[in-house]
């Protein structure tokens, strides 16, 4: 009988799906697969125990066991919005593990919880590469049956009595790494500066700590007349900084 185990990343996307599957095939054979970072927001965690209660499927939690930041000390390389190594050794190297130990490729399916937009649905070829020698499944992109927006996927939420992740109410568009993803753009690091300064802050100290061993390294890059540089996030904070000091003295 196949075996359903949904990645369950802490995401709106991730209930959705999950309830689906629910839905559709019971909850006997079904697995919330959740990797811990070790820096997710604590009501991520909150979220997942309530989607375990409505389900009444126990959480399997996988961890490597280190941060992003402890990550990129061990391989002396900071992550950044064009390559993160936390991804591969945070969440699928201990997902993939937990899938070899447990699931048989050929009786499980995965379900990841994308939601339905173009630029998600162009990212489903390299995600089912990724899990090969397991089948995956992407419920939210059903273009006909679930073209559901976030504000949808979040009242569908609350219509089952599970209040949707604190991070999306702070204007977050995801949930993961606690705001502090070093995927994300300058823009997102401007908003956690905003409304999460003490993460920012830490994050700030430990890109400097970064780059007092590896050089001049940074997680975001700025552009001028074409040419790369680095974008210390202490420096995009002193920017914002005087950006916003400008706007109120005017
Ligand atoms: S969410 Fe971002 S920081 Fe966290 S593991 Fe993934 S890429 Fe790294």
């Amino acid at each position: 009988m196949t075996r359903h185990i949904v990645q369950f990343s802490g995401g709106i996307g991730s209930f959705a799906v999950s309830l689906r599957v629910a839905e559709k095939y019971g909850t006997a054979r079904m697995t919330l697969l959740i990797a811990d970072t070790k820096i997710e927001d604590p009501d991520l965690w909150r979220f997942a125990r309530d989607t375990s209660l409505l389900l009444d499927v126990p959480l399997t939690v996988v961890a490597d066991g280190r941060t992003p930041w402890e990550l990129f000390r061990d391989k002396r390389f900071l992550g950044n919005d064009r390559i993160a190594p936390c991804t591969k050794y945070l969440k699928q190297i201990p997902c993939r593990k937990w899938m070899k130990e447990h699931a048989d490729a050929e009786e499980s399916l995965v379900y990841i919880g994308i939601e339905n937009s173009k630029r998600d649905r162009a990212r489903i070829p390299a995600i089912a590469r990724n899990w090969r020698p397991w089948r995956v499944r992407f419920p939210l992109c059903n273009r006909w049956q679930y073209a559901l927006t976030k504000e949808q996927l979040l009242d569908e939420a609350r219509s089952y009595g599970v209040e949707p992740p604190h991070m999306y109410s702070l204007g977050f568009e995801h949930n993961n790494c606690g705001g502090t993803c070093v995927r994300a753009g300058q823009r997102q690091w401007r908003h956690t500066l905003d409304v999460l300064p003490e993460r920012f802050a830490y994050a700030e100290a430990q890109e400097e700590e970064l780059r007092s061993v590896l050089g001049n390294v940074s997680i975001l890059r700025q552009r001028r007349k074409g040419v790369g540089y680095a974008l210390p996030l202490a420096e995009l904070r002193r920017r914002h900084e005087e950006a916003q000091a400008e706007a109120t003295s005017r």
